[in-house]
C-alpha cells in the first residue's frame, strides 16, 4: 500500500506533461471555491453558481447571455446547429478544430457541409470568404455560416487582431452570414494583442470559450451570444445530452479560472518562446513554426521520427504529442513550472549528443 502511494505521488509530481493545456489539475484554491459553491438543478435553471458563471461570461464579452456546457466541442456544435439549416454550407479554415477534431459533427449533428479554406496560419480573410460564398442558384448549397478560430490550435497558436476580424464581421453582416468564433483559447490571443473581451463580443454573433484549457478548470466551456441565440442553444444542449444538474461545483471552478488565471497566461507564452529558441538550436530539429502563444509545433529531421522522439522523452518522464510522422506539438500551461521548463530544456539538449 505504502509503495503504491509513493509511486502515485511520484507520477503526479515528476511527470512533465506537454501534450496539451487540458492536462492541468485544479489547484487547492480552485478546489476550495468548488467545495463551497451553492448548487441547484441547472436543467430547471436553478443552479446559482452556473447562473453566476454564465452572467459573468456574457458581461465580460458584452453579450446578453451565455450557456455552460461540458466541452468546447459541444459549444461549437451547438452554435453550428443554431446558426444553420440541414443542407447548408459553412466556411472554415482547413486546419480548424470544428472540422478536424469534432468527429464529423458538422455533418453528423447539423447535416451541414464544410467548405475548407486555406487561411494564412489558420486565419481567414474577408476576401477569401467573399470568393467562397455561393450565389443563390437552386443547384448551389446555401452558405450560411463562417467559423473562425482564435487562437489557431493547428497553426502554432497564431492569433487574429481585431483589425483582421473587423472586415470579416462587416462582410458577414453585408451578406447575411452568421459569424461564430471558436475562442477555445481566446484569452491567449487577447494576452498578446492587449485587446479587450468587449471588442471580441462586438465582432461575432457567437463565441465559445474553453475554461479547461489554459485557464485550468477541470471541465467546461461557455457559449456566448444574444438572448435569442442562447435560448435556442439551451434547447440543443438538452438534445445533445449536455443538460447537467448540480454542475455548479464545476462552474465554480470555471468562474475561479476566469477571475484568477487569465492574468498569468503570458507566463505560458514566455515558456513556449523559450522552448522555441532551444528547439531551433538542436541538431535533430528541422524547423519550428513561429510561436505566437502557448503552442509549439516543430518538425524533426528524417533520422529522428516522431515516434522515436516521443519514446525518448517518455523515458525521461516527459509527455508530448506526435502531430504527424515528423511533427511534434508541445503546449505550455499553468502546471508546467519554471523547474519543469529547465528540466525539459536540459533533456532536449542531451538527446542525440
Ligand atoms: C480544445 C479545443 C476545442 C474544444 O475541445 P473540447 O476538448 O471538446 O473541450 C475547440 N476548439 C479548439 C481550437 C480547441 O483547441
Amino acid at each position: 500500500m505504502k509503495d503504491s502511494l509513493t509511486k502515485f505521488e511520484f507520477t503526479i509530481f515528476t511527470m512533465i506533461d506537454l501534450r496539451s493545456d487540458t492536462v492541468t489539475k485544479p489547484s487547492k484554491a480552485m478546489l476550495d471555491a468548488m467545495m463551497v459553491a451553492p448548487v441547484g438543478d441547472d436543467v430547471f435553471h436553478e443552479d446559482p453558481s452556473i447562473i453566476e458563471l454564465e452572467t459573468y461570461g456574457a458581461q465580460l464579452f458584452g453579450k446578453e447571455a451565455a450557456l455552460y456546457c461540458p466541452s468546447g466541442t459541444m459549444t461549437n456544435q451547438i452554435a453550428i446547429k443554431v446558426h444553420t439549416q440541414p443542407g447548408d454550407e459553412l466556411l472554415c479554415d482547413v486546419n480548424s478544430h470544428i472540422y478536424n477534431y469534432e468527429g464529423g459533427g458538422i455533418s453528423f449533428n447539423s447535416g451541414v457541409q464544410a467548405k475548407l479554406l486555406n487561411g494564412h496560419e489558420g486565419r481567414l480573410s474577408a476576401e477569401m470568404i467573399e470568393q467562397n460564398i455561393n450565389a443563390e442558384f437552386d443547384w448551389l448549397t446555401r452558405t450560411s455560416l463562417v467559423c473562425i478560430e482564435n487562437t489557431v490550435n493547428r497553426a502554432g497558436g497564431s492569433y487574429y487582431t481585431s483589425q483582421q476580424i473587423e472586415p470579416i464581421t462587416a462582410l458577414c453582416k453585408n451578406k447575411n452570414l452568421k459569424l461564430h468564433l471558436d475562442g477555445a483559447r481566446i484569452f491567449n490571443a487577447l494576452t498578446e494583442t492587449g485587446e479587450s473581451t468587449l471588442s471580441v463580443g462586438k465582432m461575432v454573433d457567437s463565441l465559445s470559450v474553453c475554461l479547461s484549457k489554459g485557464l485550468g478548470a477541470p471541465v467546461g466551456s461557455l457559449l456566448i451570444g444574444n438572448n435569442d441565440f442562447i435560448k435556442k442553444a439551451r434547447k440543443y444542449r438538452k438534445v445533445f445530452g449536455g443538460g447537467m444538474r448540480q454542475a455548479g461545483f464545476l462552474a465554480a471552478a470555471g468562474l475561479f479560472a476566469l477571475k484568477n488565471n487569465v492574468k498569468r497566461l503570458h507566463e505560458d507564452h514566455q515558456k513556449a518562446k523559450t522552448l522555441e529558441l532551444t528547439l531551433k538550436s538542436l541538431p535533430y530539429v528541422e524547423s519550428v513554426l513561429p510561436v505566437y502563444t502557448n503552442i509549439v509545433i516543430f518538425n524533426l529531421k528524417k533520422e529522428m521520427t516522431g515516434e522515436k522522439f516521443e519514446k525518448i522523452l517518455a523515458s525521461h518522464d516527459i509527455r508530448i504529442s506526435a502531430f504527424g510522422k515528423q511533427t511534434i506539438r508541445m503546449v505550455t500551461h499553468l502546471d508546467f513550472t519554471d523547474a519543469m521548463l529547465n528540466q525539459t530544456i536540459e533533456i532536449l539538449k542531451k538527446i542525440n549528443q
